[in-house]
């Protein structure tokens, strides 16, 4: 059984045939990268492009397979949604000693530029980073 990490062509790989209508042994005649990209029916000989799963057989089709490595993005994607619109020149630098209310931007000298969520009490707000959420403490007039 070819190896599916190596492949090249003249390798024999399993792929669906449109002729045979069943999932057979092709030679490769061309590669796209790692990937087979047209090879030809060891059974009936008829030359067609890779798939390497019966159609309509299985969501997973070569396409949705390279969308797999996209990185999750959703927090990333929410810091940049809540900080769009944001006058980021009139961000705070943050203070214990400020009070923040949600929606307010604030540069922090660690974790950066961020956005207040969530106010936990009077002594705790969560802001998000960058990096993910993080608890500060705000609101500390008096400190000891
Ligand atoms: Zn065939």
């Amino acid at each position: 059984m070819a190896n599916e990490v190596g492949l090249k062509v003249g390798d024999n790989v399993d792929g669906w045939c449109g002729k045979c209508k069943m999932v057979l042994a092709h030679t490769i005649e061309a590669m796209v990268g790692t990937k087979p990209a047209r090879v030809n029916c060891n059974t009936c000989g008829s030359q067609h492009s890779h798939k390497p799963n019966p159609p309509g057989d299985s969501p997973r089709t070569s396409k949705t397979a390279t969308g797999e490595k996209a990185p999750p993005k959703g927090r990333a994607n929410r810091y940049q949604v809540l900080l769009k619109g944001k006058d980021t020149a009139l961000a705070k630098s943050y203070s214990i000693r400020d009070s923040y209310a949600a929606g307010d931007v604030l540069q922090h000298p660690t974790f950066g530029l961020g956005i207040a969520t969530t106010v936990k009490d009077g002594a705790k707000v969560e802001v998000l980073f960058e990096n993910g959420p993080k608890v500060l403490v705000h609101g500390r007039d008096s400190l000891t």
